[in-house]
């Protein structure tokens, strides 16, 4: 989807001064695009009508800059699609314990989502644990076990207790008499929507008293997203969704605009199987990386959970456009501990491609790459780090390789991969000054 809305603008900036019909025909590669994603076909008419009158442009003066206008019209109408229109209630710590329950259709994504949502709180440091009150799934507490241990999540179950309420109220009893900050509990979904089922979420939610109800919702369904997640809606307090399986499905664009179309606001979204396959969701950073604009808020999001960016600093730079070999060192220590590489690599504009294709994850060539690229920034002095010009000169090049036991050829490509970073860092920075095609502050 974002390849070709980005293509049908990047053609449309080629004619250096758009006119009507090359704007109108821009519209409809968007628009088609738009239908193959399954989005809804009046949110696609709706999109085009309104960037046609956000960008009248046959009133507009010579002076003015109407690719970027038209630009800017584009994200907007795609930030709206995707925007509830009121945000969702926030978890608050240090309040008693949160109780977050989740419900959803059985192969949603449900217990995994659990997992990971507990997952990213904890690494915010949050005391955080599990409660698996799905009886109505065989091996379903054994999954959520497997998944809790992993993540090193503290997890209540049972074997033998049969009814879904008794656990939860258990569970949740116990870790509230614990202390902990956040208390996810997964409940059992059903193959369809079933009296049965919404019967036990109106008894969970009396016994759990919970802080938020999030529905699950597996968006390879598309637009029918929208029925599904009104229906939830009319008979619990659903108070955010989660959209999950957004990897590799072509409807994605349809059923997070088709659950926005319901007013009910996306927290997070989930790309993959794995436990930190999971991200935040906003709008704008979406759009943003959706029409390839590099992802520096979502960096920044990241390394703050991961703790690094307490460097209020270096985040003030690299929005500025400035970009040193000491923040990219800082960025590389930090990667290791921030998960697999390649979902970092995405929100860096331009990193992805530093590496060969397949070459992430831990133990990789990339891995191996990235650590030698440490290795060699540890070998360089304070002076080279902030000033990177210097470092270009054949003996201080010698010297840095000698220093970090690497050949003179890696570190040139080190300098290589760094120029070019920088240069990519520089031009997000001034975009976003700019407000060009907006949405890169944090
Ligand atoms: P539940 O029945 O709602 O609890 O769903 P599960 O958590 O058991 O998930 C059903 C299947 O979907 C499992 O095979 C998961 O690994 C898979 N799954 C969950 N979330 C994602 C996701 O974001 N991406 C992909 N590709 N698979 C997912
Ligand atoms: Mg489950």
């Amino acid at each position: 989807l974002g390849g070709k809305i980005s293509a049908a603008i990047r053609r449309m900036s080629n004619n250096t001064v758009p006119d009507e019909t090359v704007l109108k025909q821009m519209l409809s590669e968007i628009a088609r695009a738009l239908l193959e994603a399954d989005v809804n076909v009046r949110a696609v008419q709706q999109l085009r009508g309104n960037v046609l009158s956000a960008v009248d442009i046959s009133s507009l003066g010579a002076g003015v800059n109407k690719v970027k206008l038209i630009q800017k019209a584009v994200f907007d109408e795609l930030c709206r699609m995707l925007d509830a229109g009121h945000k969702a209630v926030p978890l608050k710590r240090g309040h008693g314990s949160n109780v977050v329950m989740f419900v959803g259709l059985q192969g949603n994504g449900k217990t995994t989502t659990c997992a990971k949502y507990a997952y990213h709180y904890s690494r915010k440091g949050w005391k955080t644990c599990l409660v698996c009150a799905d009886t109505f799934r065989a091996g379903a507490f054994d999954q959520l076990k497997q998944n809790a241990t992993k993540a090193k999540i503290p997890f209540y179950g049972s074997y033998t207790e049969t009814d879904p309420v008794a656990i939860a109220t258990a569970g949740v009893e116990r870790f509230r008499a614990e202390g902990y900050d956040l208390i996810v509990v997964d409940t059992s979904g059903r193959h369809k929507q079933e009296v049965a089922l919404f019967e036990e979420m109106e008894q969970m939610t009396s016994a759990v008293k919970p802080t938020d109800i999030v529905f699950v919702m597996d968006s390879s369904i598309g637009q029918a997203a929208h029925d599904q997640a009104a229906a939830f809606r009319s008979r619990v307090d659903v108070g955010s969704v989660i959209i999950t399986k957004l990897d590799g499905h072509a409807k994605g664009g349809g059923a997070l605009s088709a659950v926005a179309a319901t007013r009910s606001p996306i927290t997070f979204i989930g790309t993959g199987e794995h436990i930190d396959e999971f991200e935040p969701f906003v709008a704008e950073r979406f759009v943003g990386r959706l029409l390839g604009m590099g992802d520096v808020s979502g960096l920044m999001t990241t390394m703050k959970d991961a703790g690094l960016a307490n460097n209020a600093d270096m985040v003030k730079r690299l929005t500025g456009g400035v970009f040193t070999l000491r923040d990219m060192n800082e960025q590389f220590e930090g990667i290791a501990r921030m998960g697999p590489l390649d979902k970092v690599m995405g929100m860096i504009p331009g990193l992805s491609s530093m590496l060969p294709e397949g070459a992430v994850g831990n133990g990789s060539e990339g891995a191996k790459r990235i650590q030698a690229f440490g290795y060699i920034m540890d070998a360089m002095t304070d002076e080279e780090l902030d000033n990177p010009k210097v470092v270009w000169c054949t003996s201080r090049i010698r010297r840095v390789a000698r220093g970090s036991g690497r050949h003179v050829a890696e570190v040139e490509a080190l300098l290589v991969e760094y120029r070019r970073f920088a240069k990519m860092v520089q031009s997000v920075g001034s975009m976003s000054k700019k407000g060009g095609m907006g949405g890169l502050g944090g």
